[in-house]
């Protein structure tokens, strides 16, 4: 193939393509990387990074820029942009190492995270409102029940209860989907070390332990950088579905370890439960997924939505592996933050 030729196709490319030498220097952009920048065409070529885009060197992309080209780590994240005109834009980016020089391939993403932005506030406002109405509708039977107490037959007294169990329920459903909505709004990175975080959760689920007799094992945790909050409610969620979704008198076992991975730590939560079919591995991360009889286990659906949303949050991977009724392990990657 002739130079012509090579560029035609680069030029073609739905991804931006940039290659940037040791000194930062913009060595090649295509077409959509022109295109991404919003700059003139030509005007980047030559010049350096912190040049064109003052203020660059305190970004996170900078920082993995550097990584890539002094330890020529792969990198990968996606990056929220602002334009000099204050309109936001956002990019998956790929930054590769080669010999002198490194690779960036970036793909818009822009229009997917405003769906997804649109589709949480979504989430948030029918949530929200409906809770209004619901109520409405607790406080009524309430008052029923009590007004009039003895005076209605066994029927009404019936019928009067499962409007509550029901309408109970629906809270729930909707608390979960609020909760949902709202995971990650104010998450702040710190500092937190996990053997204290894992702590804290097992005096929260000590009545829990203490009646289903478990035995919870935690192994030599490391201190990450992450949002605390959310990963607090990560673990929890995987700890009491090791403890609930349990073989009947069962004693439940659950072991909490970590390893170090490539780019990050992976946490497995191994249980001894009831285990999940293979054909379920991948939607009981869907909201308001259950596989089993609602009497039998109590639950929304979300919380395993819950730890996939905060997973993403951070970049990192959920998966889980099992063996039907003999346990499941949940394995969580979270990558190093910065
Ligand atoms: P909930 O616990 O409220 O039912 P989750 O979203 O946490 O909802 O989990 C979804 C479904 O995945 C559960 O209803 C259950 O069928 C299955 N599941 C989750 N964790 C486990 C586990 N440790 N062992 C077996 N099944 C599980």
């Amino acid at each position: 193939m002739t130079n012509e030729e090579y560029l035609s196709i680069l030029n073609s490319m739905k991804e931006g393509f940039q290659v940037v030498d040791q000194d930062l220097r913009y060595v090649f952009l295509n077409k959509s990387a022109e295109e991404h920048s919003r700059m003139l065409p030509g005007s980047l070529i030559g010049r350096k990074m912190t040049e064109c885009y003052p203020g660059i060197e305190k970004t996170k992309l900078f920082e993995l820029i550097i990584d890539t080209l002094e330890r020529k780590n792969h990198n990968e994240f996606d990056n929220e942009f602002t334009y000099p005109n204050g309109e936001k834009g956002w990019f998956r980016i790929s930054i590769q190492p080669s010999d002198n020089q490194i690779f960036i391939i970036s793909t818009d993403i822009t229009e997917i995270i405003k769906k997804n932005k649109e589709l949480e506030q979504f989430a948030y406002i029918t949530s929200h409102d409906l809770q209004e109405p619901l109520r409405t509708i607790m406080s009524l039977s309430q008052l029923m029940s009590s007004t009039y107490k003895g005076r209605l037959d066994e029927k009404a007294d019936k019928y009067l209860r499962y409007i509550d169990e029901t309408s109970q329920r629906m809270s729930d459903l909707i608390k979960g989907l609020l909760d949902y909505s709202r995971i990650g709004s104010e998450r702040e990175l710190t500092n937190i070390d996990c053997n204290e975080l894992l702590n804290a959760i097992s005096d929260d689920l000590q009545e829990n332990i203490r009646e289903s007799k478990a035995q919870i094992e935690v192994g030599e945790l490391p201190e990450i950088r992450g949002y605390e909050t959310e990963l607090r409610m990560l673990f929890q969620n995987l700890i009491s579905n090791a403890l609930k979704f349990q073989k009947k008198d069962n004693k439940p076992r659950v072991t909490i370890d970590a390893r170090k991975e490539m780019g990050g730590w992976e946490f497995a939560c191994t249980d001894n439960g009831i285990g999940i079919a293979p054909e379920n591995r991948e939607r009981i991360f869907d909201i308001f997924q259950r596989l089993n009889k609602k009497t039998r286990y109590k639950g929304t659906g979300i919380g395993l939505a819950h730890c996939r949303k905060i997973v993403d949050l951070h970049g990192g991977k959920i998966r889980v592996e099992s063996e039907l009724g003999q346990g499941s392990t949940f394995y969580v990657f979270l990558p190093a933050q910065q």
